[in-house]
């Protein structure tokens, strides 16, 4: 048996442009490599707890918790998770007993569906009613609610196929008309975009630290109103300073150090978000021109972006290499992140990739084309 060595755990992703959505804004911000090494031991942020995480003064998460994190999003509290799938677990599972229904929207991401499975709840899907796909239409969660009289109400804000992004303050609006707790899962749109929950109109939001707020994973959060607080965040019998549904602590370690560390720069690079937009929306642009069809929201409002891309599969079916001459014609070219094996649609993201590369990245895919055009 090989055991693992230090040379099979390279990665060999640097230097390399990463369009990969789940990648482009989990990378470690400098502080936060730093912070992962100073914070790399196990309980290495326990040293100076007195029995709960969020009192912790050094290092600081009770400040970044209770003062710094409400305000950024716009919320009464906050409470650190190990993952948006964990959020949306905790709300789900202390807001509701088992059979007990809740509205998802189609376009939810699995785990958001796996949450609900695991509180054994009956799961209804507010459909995606239009074609192609797109943003879910919030108007429909009305008549679900009025028939299926849920205990909760969950919205994907963007979800992570298309990046098509809801009115998810319209339905802030129909959710306090049916007065029906409402989340909003932003493992996409926290720590990338500007997120208030209470102009939302929102209960609770959940966060992805490693997905959008450049952190060392399993990390996230969420973001709760005081109206359920008390009801969410019960704490124990037997150990009265400890949630419950946080099963007392939930990061440890070298997670939040990270996210913590990283949270200058998210915050300064959310309020370029126009930016950013228009940075994805000129991207998009460029690859209609090759003839890629964006799917969903058009102009796009986020980076997460899904192209079909018929010319490529064309080439794809004569090519030697079938289906994975893509993947290796841009990775010759610096380009990694689009999935080996997929030519006929892909999605990716441009999200703090500076314009330069992304012009290096529309260059490859004119030239990748134009080498084979004598297949199509
Ligand atoms: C990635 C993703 C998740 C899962 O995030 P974790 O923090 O890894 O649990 C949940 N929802 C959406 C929409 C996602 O894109």
């Amino acid at each position: 048996m090989d055991y693992p060595n230090l040379k099979d755990l390279k990665r060999e992703n640097n230097n390399y442009i990463n369009l990969n959505p789940l990648q482009t804004a989990g990378k470690l911000t400098e502080p936060a490599k730093k912070a992962l090494i100073e914070f790399g031991d196990g309980y290495s942020i326990c040293d100076f707890c007195n029995g709960v995480l969020d009192e912790i003064e050094k290092p600081p998460i009770k400040t970044f918790t209770k003062d710094i994190l409400p305000k950024f999003l716009g919320c009464d509290t906050v409470r650190i998770t190990n993952g948006a799938r964990e959020g949306m677990f905790l709300i789900m599972h202390a807001l509701t007993n088992p059979k007990d229904t809740i509205l998802i929207d189609d376009n939810a991401h699995y785990s958001c569906i796996l949450a609900a499975e695991r509180c054994k709840l009956n799961i209804i899907k507010v459909p995606n009613s239009k074609c192609p796909i797109d943003a879910i239409d919030v108007t429909q969660y009305e008549p679900y609610i009025k028939k299926h009289k849920p205990k909760l109400i969950f919205l994907t804000y963007p979800e992570g196929n298309y990046g098509n992004l809801p009115d998810a303050k319209k339905l802030g609006t129909i959710a306090k008309k049916h007065n029906i707790p409402y989340a909003i899962n932003c493992a996409y749109s926290i720590g990338r975009m500007p997120v208030n929950m209470k102009e939302l109109g929102a209960d609770f939001v959940v966060a992805s630290g490693h997905k959008s707020m450049s952190a060392s994973g399993p990390i996230g959060l969420i973001g709760i109103n005081k109206k359920y607080e008390e009801k969410v965040l019960e704490r124990s019998k037997d150990y009265p300073n400890k949630v419950i549904e946080c099963l007392g602590c939930t990061s440890r370690g070298a997670t939040i150090a990270t996210l913590m560390a990283s949270f200058p720069e998210v915050e300064q690079r959310v309020k370029n978000w126009d930016n950013e937009l228009k940075k994805a929306q000129w991207f998009a642009h460029e690859l209609e021109k090759l003839n890629f069809i964006l799917i969903g929201q058009n102009p796009h409002r986020h980076d997460l972006m899904y192209f079909k891309t018929d010319i490529l599969y064309e080439i794809s079916k004569k090519h030697k290499r079938k289906g994975y001459f893509l993947y290796r014609e841009l990775k010759k070219r610096g380009i990694i992140g689009i999935k080996p094996g997929h030519t006929k649609s892909f999605k990716l993201s441009t999200y703090s990739i500076p314009k330069e590369d992304l012009k290096k990245v529309i260059s490859a895919f004119k030239e990748i084309i134009d080498d084979n055009k004598k297949l199509l």
